[in-house]
């Protein structure tokens, strides 16, 4: 390769860096005079939302109100101005900061949503652990079914994939071990998220951006991070700017019977 041709590529090499590092800042300024532009960018293959507020406007006013929230659609860039304007010649300044989330920041959970048992059909498990169970849900609108490594997992609920982890083949029975367990998290059309976990390692059989139908199998039960015995803890999250809480969820447990699913009882998917 020639000096110039080399040089190229370097140069070449350094753009693409500097598209993709301007490419993941989810809020961007731009400068026009004295006023300033807003810009949000979402990186991410699904919806984001996102929450600015100012920590600092002296003597500028903004144009929308403030805090100034935002839905933005996957991939989608430089979306939605909003501009701080000087109020007169004295000095002004602005500080801002801001918060994310995964989803539509505007919307709530659909509490009558049938969700479907997160198995394949004809199999039958038992709720090992219900909402708010002694064992380790004290806090949590979270299922537990008894099953062994390498059930097939469905999705209870049609979304799109946000986050997943297969790596790791730990598991022990302190909280230390919370971090090591394997899962599926899917974004649903209500804002909120369902977490699939404990999962096997090499268990997740879709990717990050995948958009699934209710009842599409996504990957394989396991005993992975902070658990006693194999089965899979399943649990839908109301996400927001601050912290993301679990909410109360229905099975459909046979056809039109809409119920919260009980601890030792055992459940067929149909
Ligand atoms: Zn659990």
């Amino acid at each position: 390769m020639n000096t110039k041709k080399y040089f190229i590529l370097i140069i070449l090499m350094s753009l693409s860096f500097l598209i993709l590092a301007q490419k993941s800042e989810i809020v961007t300024t731009e400068k026009e005079g004295n006023i300033i532009h807003f810009h949000f960018n979402n990186p991410n293959p699904y919806p984001i939302s996102v929450l600015l507020d100012f920590t600092e406007l002296k003597n500028m006013t903004a144009n929308k109100q403030i805090p100034f929230k935002v839905v933005l659609k996957a991939n989608q860039s430089r979306e939605k101005v909003i501009t701080i304007t000087p109020k007169n010649k004295n000095s002004h300044s602005y500080r801002y900061t801001f918060k994310t989330m995964n989803g539509d920041c505007n919307k709530k959970h659909n509490e009558k949503y049938a969700y479907r048992l997160p198995f394949e059909k004809g199999s039958k498990f038992r709720v090992m652990q219900g909402f708010f169970g002694t064992f380790s849900h004290q806090k949590q609108h979270a299922i537990d079914f008894d099953m062994p490594i390498g059930t097939k997992i469905v999705a209870a609920r049609e979304g799109i994939v946000i986050q997943t982890k297969d790596d790791s083949n730990k598991r022990g029975t302190t909280k230390e071990f919370a971090e090591d367990g394997n899962y599926i998290r899917i974004l649903h059309n209500d804002g909120t998220t369902a977490s699939y976990f404990h999962l096997r390692k090499n268990g997740v059989e879709v990717k990050v951006g995948d958009e699934v139908e209710k009842g599409q199998f996504i990957g394989y039960s396991g005993n992975t991070g902070w658990s006693t015995a194999p089965h899979l803890h399943f649990v839908i999250y109301q996400n927001s700017f601050e912290k993301a809480e679990t909410v109360p969820f229905l099975f459909e447990t046979s056809p039109k019977k809409l119920e919260e699913v009980k601890k030792d009882k055992f459940y067929t998917a149909f």
